[in-house]
C-alpha cells in the first residue's frame, strides 16, 4: 500500500482541515449574547437574517459532515489494506480518479449506476 501513501497523507490532512471546519462553523453559531438595539423593524429583519444564517450553517455542517464520512471511510479502508479498491465490484479505482478525489470509494462505473439509481429512486 505504498504507492498510496501520498494520498494516505492527503486524507488525513482533508479528516484534520474538515474537523476544524465543523469546529470553526459550531463556535460561530454560537447565539450573539448582545444584540442591538433598532426599530421593530430592523429587529424582524435581523431575526429573519439569523434565521437563513442558521440554515445556511446547517447545510454547510451537512455537506462537512458528509465529506469527513468519506474521508473517514477511505482511512479505514487505507488501514484494512483495502485502499484504492472498488467498495462494489472490487475492482481497482482508476488512479487518476484516486488523486482528483482521494476519498472516492467507487470505480467509475459503479458510481456512474450509482447515480443512475439515485436518480430514477426520485
Ligand atoms: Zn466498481
Amino acid at each position: 500500500m505504498a504507492e498510496y501513501a501520498e494520498l494516505y497523507e492527503k486524507l488525513k490532512k482533508e479528516k484534520a482541515e474538515l474537523l476544524e471546519k465543523l469546529e470553526q462553523s459550531r463556535t460561530l453559531g454560537q447565539p450573539s449574547m448582545e444584540r442591538k438595539e433598532g426599530s421593530p423593524f430592523g429587529k424582524r429583519e435581523e431575526e429573519a437574517d439569523e434565521a437563513s444564517e442558521l440554515e445556511k450553517r446547517l447545510a454547510l455542517e451537512e455537506r462537512l459532515r458528509e465529506s469527513l464520512k468519506e474521508v473517514e471511510h477511505a482511512l479505514e479502508k487505507y488501514e484494512a489494506g483495502t485502499y484504492g479498491l472498488c467498495d462494489s465490484c472490487g475492482q481497482r479505482i482508476e488512479e487518476g480518479r484516486l488523486e482528483a478525489i482521494p476519498q472516492a470509494s467507487l470505480c467509475l462505473s459503479c458510481k456512474a449506476k450509482q447515480s443512475k439509481e439515485m436518480k430514477g429512486m426520485r
